[in-house]
C-alpha cells in the first residue's frame, strides 16, 4: 500500500519517506535501522568513549544555572553513578532547571565529547528514570522533517497491522528453527533481545537465500539446447578506436566459441575495473545480431544504460546495426514506437535498465541477454528475461570478483572467465588518506586540475545531512562549503538517487560533456560511470564504504591518459577504518582488494546488521552468510526436485522485484 495510507502518515511525512525511498508500507517495512539504543542497558559513565553517541545513566548531584536568559541561557548539570562523574551542558533549555531533581536519576543519550580535558555531553536527550521503557529501539537513517520517535511510531503502526501467514513449507521452516514470518519483521525494527533479533536476522537471511537458490534450480538444465551462432565479431572490433587486449580477446574467444556450440551459452565475465567488459560485449552482442538474433544489454541504473548506449551506438552505427534506449523517462509515444520495432525486429539491439527490458518488452527473437554488472541484479530478473527467448545465451559482467566456490552457488553451472589486464598506458591512481586538518587545502588543491580543464567526483554517503547520524557529510551541505570555497570560478551539480531521472539524465549529460567540473554525488555513481577526463575523486566519509566499494568509485578516475588522484577522507577511528584506507591506499588491484574485504569483515557480528546502510543494499551478503548459503541451496534443491517448477514460480514470485545479492 501506499505510504501515505498509513495512519498518521500526512502529505507533508510522504515527501519526506519519498526522499528516503520509502514509497510503499512494505518500503517502510524493508526500511531497517542502522543501529539500535539499548535502554537495558546504559553504560557506564567510565566506559563512555570519546566520540561515540551513547546512552548513559546517573544521579543529578549539581545544578549550575547561569545567569543569562533567552536563547543563550546555558545549564550545567553534574552526574555521577558508581563509576564516575561527568558534566553535562544544556544550551537553551531553562525550564530543565525546574524539572530536573538533585538526588534523582536520569538517562542521558547524545555524543560524548571532551572539555578541559574531561568527559562531557552537550544538550544530550534526558529522561527520567522512572519513565524510561527498558527496551531496544532502533536509530533509523531519517531526513530533516522526521524524527527517530515519529518514524519509530509509524513502524510500529505497520507492524501492528502485520498478519502474514507461514508461507514456507513446514518442513523447511522445522528443519532451519526459523522464526514464523511476522516476527521478523517485529525483531528487526524492535528486537526484544539479540537472541530475538538473532533469530529474525537468520529468518531474513535464509529466506532470501532460499528464494534465490530456487531461482537457480528453475534456471538450470545445463544440457539447454542452445542458438548457434555462427557471424563473426571480427566486424565489430575491426571499427574499434583501439585493438582489444590479449585478455580481452582471450575472453571475447570464449564467448564465441560458446555461442558457435550449440549448448546455451552461460557464462561470468570478471574483470577489474577499466578492464574493458563493455567492448568484449558489445562484440558479442554484434556477433548475435549478425547470426539474425536480437541481443540486450541490461545495466544496474539509468544512468550507466545511457552511457552505454551513447558509447556504442557510433559504433554500431557504422557497423550498420540498430540500437535503441528503453529508460524510464521516455515519452509514451517514443516509447510505443521503440516497443514495436523490438516486436518487429527491425531494433536488433537494446540497452536500459532491468526493469524496463524485463516487463512488458516482446521480443522478436531475442538471442544474447548480457547483464553488466550483475551483482546488482536480483534472479527474478534473470528468470523472467530467459523466458523471452527460447533459451538465449546468458552473459553475465561483473567488476566484483567472486571466488569459484561462491560463483557456482550464486549463478549456478556457468562457465567464468576473467580480463587480467588493463589497456596498456594507464596510470596508476595515486591514493591519499586525507585527515581533517588536510582538507580544505585538498580541495584548494582541486583547483589546479580544473584550471588544467580536468574534472573531478565527490561522493558522500548522503543526500541531506541526517539528524541520526552526526559527522557524515551530505551531498547538500557539501555543496554549499564548496561553493563557499570556489566562488563562481568552479561549476558544481550534485547527483543522487533521490533526483528525478530527467534531472539526473541532464547532469550526467552535462558532465560528460564537460560543462561541470564538479560533480558532487552519493554513491550512484559507483558503477560504470566512464569519463575519462575526470582525474579527481574525494570520498567524504570514506569509512562509511566497505573496501570493494572504494574501488568502483576510485576506478571512474585513471580512464584516460592523465594522471588520476583519489582522496580519502577518513573520519573513522576504528581499527578496520584504519585498515581499509592503508589497503586502498597501497594496491590498485581489485582481486587483492576483495579478499582484503573479506578477511576484515570475517564472519559473524550481525548485531549492527549493515555494513553502511545504502538504502539499495540488502542484508543478505553471500560471503559473510555462506553457511546459510549452503543451507538454502540444499533445501531449494530437494523443494525443487519435490515440487516442480510451478510451485516454485510461485514462491519466487511472492518476492517479486528487488532482492539483489550485497556482495
Ligand atoms: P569496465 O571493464 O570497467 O566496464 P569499460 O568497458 O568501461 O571498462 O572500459 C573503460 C575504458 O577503456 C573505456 O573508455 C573504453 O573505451 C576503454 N578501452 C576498452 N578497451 C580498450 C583497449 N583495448 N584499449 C584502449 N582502451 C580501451
Ligand atoms: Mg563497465
Amino acid at each position: 500500500m501506499k505510504i501515505d495510507t498509513l495512519k498518521g502518515v500526512g502529505p507533508k511525512k510522504t515527501v519526506m519517506y519519498e526522499k528516503m525511498g520509502i514509497r510503499t508500507t512494505e518500503d517502510l517495512l524493508n526500511y531497517f535501522p542502522d543501529s539500535y539504543v539499548d535502554y537495558r542497558n546504559p553504560k557506564a559513565l567510565d566506559q563512555l568513549m570519546d566520540g561515540e553517541k551513547a546512552l548513559t545513566c546517573g544521579e543529578a548531584v549539581l545544578l549550575t544555572p547561569d545567569r543569562k536568559r533567552g536563547p543563550k541561557s546555558t545549564l550545567r548539570i553534574l552526574f555521577k553513578d558508581g563509576s564516575d562523574k561527568m558534566e553535562v551542558v544544556f544550551f537553551n533549555s531553562p525550564y530543565l532547571q525546574k524539572t530536573v531533581k538533585i538526588g534523582k536519576k536520569y538517562y542521558l543519550y547524545g555524543r560524548v565529547g571532551t572539555f578541559n580535558g574531561r568527559r562531557n555531553m552537550v544538550n544530550p536527550i534526558i529522561m527520567d528514570e522512572n519513565v524510561v521503557k527498558k527496551e531496544i529501539l532502533p536509530v533509523y537513517r531519517t531526513v530533516k522533517g522526521i524524527s527517530q520517535s515519529e518514524m519509530r511510531k509509524n513502524v510500529k503502526t505497520l507492524l501492528s497491522q502485520l498478519k502474514t501467514e507461514e508461507y514456507l513449507p513446514e518442513e523447511i521452516v522445522k528443519r532451519n528453527g526459523l522464526c514464523p514470518p511476522d516476527f521478523v519483521f517485529e525483531n528487526i525494527h524492535f528486537p526484544k533481545n539479540r537472541e530475538h533479533f538473532k533469530a529474525a536476522m537468520y529468518r531474513k537471511i535464509y529466506e532470501e537465500l532460499f528464494i534465490m537458490q530456487l531461482g537457480m534450480e528453475m534456471m538450470k538444465n545445463p544440457q539447454r539446447d542452445g542458438i548457434v551462432m555462427e557471424a563473426s565479431a571480427n566486424g565489430y572490433t575491426d571499427l574499434l578506436p583501439f585493438e582489444l587486449t590479449d585478455a580481452q580477446k582471450k575472453v571475447l574467444r570464449d564467448i564465441e566459441e560458446d555461442m558457435e556450440s550449440g549448448i546455451s551459452m552461460n557464462r561470468l565475465v570478471q574483470g577489474d575495473v577499466g578492464s574493458g567488459k563493455t567492448a568484449v560485449a558489445a562484440a558479442a552482442m554484434y556477433k548475435a545480431v549478425k547470426s539474425g538474433y536480437q541481443a540486450v544489454l541490461m545495466a544496474p541504473t539509468e544512468i550507466l544504460a545511457k552511457q552505454h548506449f551513447e558509447s556504442l551506438a557510433p559504433v554500431f552505427k557504422k557497423a550498420g546495426v540498430s540500437v535503441r534506449l528503453l529508460t524510464g523517462g521516455m515519452k509514451a509515444a517514443e516509447r510505443r514506437e521503440t516497443l514495436s520495432e523490438i516486436r518487429e525486429g527491425s531494433c536488433q539491439i537494446v540497452i536500459g535498465t532491468h526493469a524496463l527490458i524485463v516487463d512488458d518488452v516482446i521480443y522478436n527473437n531475442l538471442g544474447l541477454v548480457i547483464t553488466d554488472e550483475q551483482h546488482r541484479f536480483g534472479v527474478n530478473q534473470r528468470i523472467k528475461l530467459g523466458e523471452k527467448g527460447e533459451s538465449p545465451h546468458i552473459l553475465v559482467m561483473t567488476a566484483t570478483p567472486i571466488p569459484r566456490t561462491l560463483a557456482v552457488i550464486l549463478y549456478g553451472e556457468l562457465s567464468m572467465s576473467v580480463i587480467d589486464a588493463l589497456p596498456a598506458g594507464r596510470q596508476e591512481i595515486v591514493t591519499k588518506e586525507i585527515k581533517e586538518e588536510q582538507r580544505a587545502e585538498m580541495y584548494l588543491s582541486l583547483k589546479k586540475e580544473f584550471a588544467k580543464g580536468r574534472q573531478a567526483y565527490v561522493v558522500t554517503p548522503l543526500i541531506e545531512e541526517s539528524e541520526s547520524l552526526e559527522n557524515v557529510s551530505s551531498t547538500e551541505t557539501l555543496y554549499g562549503e564548496l561553493k563557499k570555497l570556489y566562488g563562481d570560478s568552479v561549476s558544481m551539480a550534485i547527483v543522487h538517487g533521490a533526483m528525478k531521472q530527467s534531472e539526473k539524465d541532464s547532469v550526467m549529460e552535462n558532465f560528460s560533456k564537460g560543462k561541470i567540473d564538479l560533480l558532487i554525488a552519493t554513491s550512484v555513481i559507483e558503477v560504470g560511470i566512464d569519463v575519462p577526463n575526470s582525474t579527481v575523486m574525494v570520498i567524504e566519509n570514506a569509512e562509511r564504504f566497505g573496501l570493494a566499494q572504494l574501488h568502483q568509485l576510485r576506478g571512474r578516475v585513471g580512464r584516460g591518459k592523465h594522471q588520476s588522484y583519489c582522496y580519502l577522507i577518513n573520519k573513522g577511528t576504528g581499527d578496520v577504518a584504519k585498515k581499509r584506507m592503508k589497503i586502498m591506499c597501497s594496491s590498485s588491484d581489485g582481486f587483492y582488494i576483495s579478499e582484503k574485504d573479506l578477511e576484515l569483515r570475517g564472519p559473524g557480528e550481525i548485531f549492527g546488521v549493515r555494513q553502511h546502510g545504502l538504502p539499495d543494499e540488502c542484508i543478505v551478503d553471500a560471503v559473510k552468510h555462506v553457511d546459510i548459503l549452503e543451507a538454502a541451496q540444499r533445501d531449494a534443491r530437494e523443494f525443487a526436485g519435490k515440487t516442480g517448477k510451478i510451485v516454485n514460480y510461485k514462491v519466487v514470485k511472492m518476492f517479486d522485484g528487488n532482492f539483489s545479492i550485497g556482495l
